[in-house]
């Protein structure tokens, strides 16, 4: 009888799994792969008061005693700077440190909404509510989850800080200028549409005027992240892509620089 019943388990089992679909391996050559990353090196941008900016020293650099070559560095940045995340924490106390976002929240569908010609005619300029209606009426409505990518054009300026923050006073935030997330469109985002993420091709998910960083309040309050300084995002369609955002995986961090980059499926 147990004899039986297993084998009829066995059977069962060969049928349920012969039914399901293969597994399938991820394939790199069908999609385009876009760096979404600014260089880490003497140049790259920190906030203004920021007390110190990425620093890499040289521990070794070439031959050795031992017949062969030898390279190594120490490297020693804020958290804050160059293309980066914000953890959950960063603005939401009790929110998620970098170490605690899940996976899911990193790798995922993007959805790049252009404001590039806004942005040139008014550098304050903020991403509306209609703004993302008007994209969704266009793409289809924004899916939980999303990793929302706002392209203002700013990292054509990178890495000119005076072009790039609108201002470049040491120490001094008060005046800068560039555009970035709306807190009406922040919230519909955020809290309506549930997206995991949001991203900006300009130094803050909050625009260079802001003194509440409002967004970052919004968007940290759901445990949702920001990914900051992104690069060549006129390279991405507005749906299709895919985006991984690792960052460093610092224990209670707030943030952290980031290896950003995209997926975008190949026209077949
Ligand atoms: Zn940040």
């Amino acid at each position: 009888m147990k004899r039986c019943s297993s084998a009829a388990f066995l059977c069962l089992l060969l049928v349920t799994t012969s039914a399901l679909p293969a597994a399938q391996a991820l394939d790199p050559a069908a999609y385009r792969l876009v760096d979404l990353t600014h260089p880490f090196n003497d140049r790259t941008i920190y906030w203004p008061t920021s007390p110190s900016t990425f620093k890499l020293q040289r521990l070794a650099y070439g031959d050795t005693s031992g017949g062969f070559f030898f390279a190594a560095n120490s490297f020693c940045a804020p958290e804050h700077g160059g293309t980066h995340l914000d953890a959950p924490i960063h603005f939401a106390q009790g929110g998620r440190t970098s170490d605690a976002i899940p996976l899911g929240q990193l790798v995922a569908p993007a959805v790049v909404i252009d404001v590039s010609k806004q942005a040139a005619a008014d550098p304050d300029y903020r991403l509306t509510r209609d703004d993302v209606i008007g994209f969704e009426r266009r793409h289809g409505r924004i899916k939980p989850g999303a990793i929302v990518l706002l392209r203002t054009g700013w990292s054509r300026f990178w890495p000119d800080r005076k072009m790039y923050l609108g201002d470049d006073t040491p120490g001094d935030a008060s005046k800068l200028r560039f555009p970035s997330y709306g807190a009406d469109a922040a919230k519909l985002l955020v809290e309506d549409r549930k997206v995991g993420m949001l991203g900006v091709d300009t130094a803050s998910i909050d625009y260079g005027r802001s003194d509440d960083f409002i967004v970052h309040r919004i968007a940290t309050a759901q445990n949702v992240g920001g990914l900051e300084n992104l690069a060549n995002l006129e390279e991405l369609p507005a749906v299709g892509a895919t985006v991984i955002a690792l960052p460093m995986k610092i224990e209670g961090g707030s943030g952290g620089p980031v290896r950003a980059i995209a997926l975008v499926p190949k026209r077949r």
